[in-house]
């Protein structure tokens, strides 16, 4: 158990250092890189030919995970617009849908009707990609993500489930997902639930988890509709 308002604190002091770092270490990896690259083709080392690529992949490694994760928990400077959900929502998608191929996951989407959300377009991408690419990720042999999303006009909200049939979650990982570094992947960062859970809060949203073990998960992010009157 863990007091709100300290966790919450914590992440913004972690999301501030995380950027700063982030932008520091960005200007010397650009340089290694392009020292392994000119070593790369001009060597006649056959070890160093063999595994410059290996190093270079490592590099772009890092720079996705500082661009993914790292510099979007930088609080401020978001862009917050009328966004159609539904083209979002079916661009992450698409732009899943290699990953999901090659781990035989079928990904579906449907929507009751077409509406509107505020908030940052790019933000809200990583997001729901973050989401969906654990779903794709918790399916060992092959399976499904479906992704639903439904309007609720009683309370003025939409709700997007996320849901998949992989493996589920034990209590103990179901209670540390969204702490910053917790992963049960080899090669996993443990930012993404955490990057997420903080979006989706300051746009005003929810995010939702019920899993069970061996069955599958199903996230339910929920966001206020836009409202012309309040904007
Ligand atoms: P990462 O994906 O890098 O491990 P995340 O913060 O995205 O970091 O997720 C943290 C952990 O939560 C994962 O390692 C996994 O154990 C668990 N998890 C998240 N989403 C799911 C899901 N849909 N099904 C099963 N486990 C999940
Ligand atoms: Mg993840």
């Amino acid at each position: 158990q863990f007091d709100e308002m300290v966790y919450m604190d914590k992440l913004t002091t972690i999301g501030q250092m995380a950027a700063a770092i982030a932008h520091e270490i960005r200007n010397p990896i650009t340089t290694v890189r392009g020292f392994i690259q000119y070593i790369q083709q001009n060597t006649a080392d056959e070890n160093l030919k063999k595994f410059s690529p290996l190093i270079l992949e490592e590099l772009d490694r890092t720079n996705k995970i500082i661009t993914d994760y790292l510099l979007l928990s930088k609080p401020g400077n978001r862009e917050m617009t009328k966004i159609d959900i539904d083209n979002v929502l079916m661009d992450s998608i698409e732009l899943l849908k290699p990953l999901g191929y090659y781990s035989n996951v079928s990904l579906t989407f449907e929507s009751d009707a077409r509406n509107a959300v505020y908030g940052d377009i790019h933000l809200l991408k990583q997001s729901l990609m973050n989401v969906i690419k654990n779903a794709i990720e918790s399916i060992e042999d092959s399976g499904e993500v479906e992704i639903t999303k439904t309007t609720n006009d009683a309370d003025g909200t939409i709700s997007i489930a996320i849901s998949d049939n992989g493996k589920g979650m034990t209590e103990e990982v179901r209670k540390n997902l969204g702490l910053p570094f917790y992963t049960t992947k080899s090669k996993g960062t443990g930012l993404g639930s955490m990057i997420t859970n903080r979006l989706i809060r300051e746009m005003g949203g929810t995010v939702e988890y019920e899993s069970e073990l061996g069955k599958g998960t199903c996230v339910i992010i929920s966001l206020q509709l836009y409202q012309e009157m309040n904007h």
